[in-house]
């Protein structure tokens, strides 16, 4: 079993306002040394190791693709620190991509339901593709609402991945039907209780718009991504754009 630092989903990234990751002052502040302290936060962490696999009744849908093991694939060359540190953490996910991959339905989801809530299909914007910086394209639509405005999920699936604030946006993604990963980011906030590993349908409420990451200083919106493996490849993220798809909630 791959186990994954605590580093990757501690606490305090659902927390408002608590962004950087560290506990808040005061937490366990009276006096105790830092040692015990160190050693209390590693134990926690290994309780909460086998969480990023999916929940153990979740039943196999797909045997093939548990055995899976997904490629490496081409890594980029890491710039500084924070891109070192994202392209392993993406590595440890791979390994535990295909669990996730094996235990969903074989269809992707015809529709998928209007993620922030209060907002109309009609009110987005194209964008998918739209020229980025670095010469990328947008992979996915932005979905523009106020700071805090809940976000569902689009479609049943399962919670792969809550990423931590310190490399980079808040984020959440979920392996939906087909294989289709759905990436929910720069959120505010996440709920306290979501978990890696999850069940999730499409009530279910996996955070709060923001523009955390790189989206700091553009209006709050909720980035809405859907990546799919291809036959050759399950575990490949190629972006499809979910505009097409999606259906306003009622
Ligand atoms: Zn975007």
């Amino acid at each position: 079993m791959t186990v994954m630092p605590r580093h990757d989903r501690r606490g305090p990234v659902r927390v408002r306002g608590d962004g950087d990751g560290r506990p808040r002052q005061g937490w366990l502040g009276f006096g105790m040394p830092r040692l015990p302290l160190a050693l209390l936060v590693l134990l926690l962490g290994a309780s909460s190791w086998a969480q990023t696999l999916p929940e153990p009744d979740a039943p196999v849908l797909r045997p093939h693709l548990e055995a899976h093991v997904c490629e490496a694939g081409d890594v980029p060359v890491a710039r500084n620190a924070a891109e070192e540190a994202r392209f392993a953490m993406r590595a440890r996910y791979r390994t535990v991509l295909p669990a996730f991959l094996a235990r969903v339905g074989e269809e992707p989801d015809a529709v998928l339901r209007m993620p922030v809530e209060g907002l109309r299909v009609a009110q987005v914007a194209d964008t998918f593709g739209a020229p980025r910086g670095g010469g990328r394209g947008h992979d996915g639509q932005d979905l523009f609402a106020p700071r805090g405005t809940p976000v569902r999920a689009a479609a049943p699936g399962l919670v792969y991945r809550i990423d931590d604030l310190s490399l980079g946006a808040l984020s959440v993604t979920v392996v939906a039907g087909g294989g289709h990963r759905h990436f929910y980011t720069h959120l505010d906030a996440v709920p306290d209780d979501l978990r890696e590993g999850q069940r999730v349908d499409a009530s279910s409420v996996i955070g709060f718009v923001g523009n955390s990451g790189n989206a700091a200083g553009t209006p709050t919106h909720l980035h809405f991504g859907v990546y799919a493996g291809t036959d050759e490849n399950p575990c490949a993220w190629e972006p499809l754009d979910p505009l097409p798809l999606l259906v306003d909630r009622d």
